[in-house]
């Protein structure tokens, strides 16, 4: 068994491109031994974000304190998040946090113990640059 207080875990920035006001501390994680979840605690300062991403695990999510909106950017939705609520977030659907000039927020957040990469979410339809051999007239 291992017990913690959260004071004495560091925060870290979250340093994602397109992370703003935000740090995480990693309350149980890998190094610890969970087989199957590890336990964040996000905390997100005034005008914070977390850019739109979306990976194939699943979030659960609920607000110690505080207030957020949670944003559903193929959708272009953002639903207000306050203190005791809870959000489940599915595999594969875009998402991001955001914290507007008067809002703060502590969250704690329960994900996988092994997650695969997360993607960016791009609001653009042009199509993404790839690192194959342009088309032409090679014979
Ligand atoms: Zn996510």
């Amino acid at each position: 068994m291992k017990i913690r207080h959260t004071d004495d875990v560091s925060p870290v920035i979250v340093r994602e491109p397109g992370a703003k006001n935000v740090t995480l501390r990693r309350l149980i994680d890998t190094p610890d031994g969970p087989d199957r979840f590890v336990m964040s605690m996000f905390e997100m300062e005034p005008n914070g974000a977390t850019p739109p991403h979306y990976h194939d695990w699943e979030h659960e999510l609920y607000v110690l304190s505080g207030s957020l909106r949670i944003t559903q950017p193929v959708e272009g939705h953002e639903h207000p998040l306050r203190q005791g609520d809870v959000a489940f977030i599915p595999r594969g659907e875009p998402h991001g946090l955001v914290t507007g000039p008067d809002e703060h927020c502590r969250l704690l957040l329960v994900a996988p113990a092994e997650r695969p990469p997360v993607n960016s979410f791009f609001l653009s339809d042009e199509a993404p640059q790839h690192d194959s051999a342009p088309s032409g007239a090679e014979r």
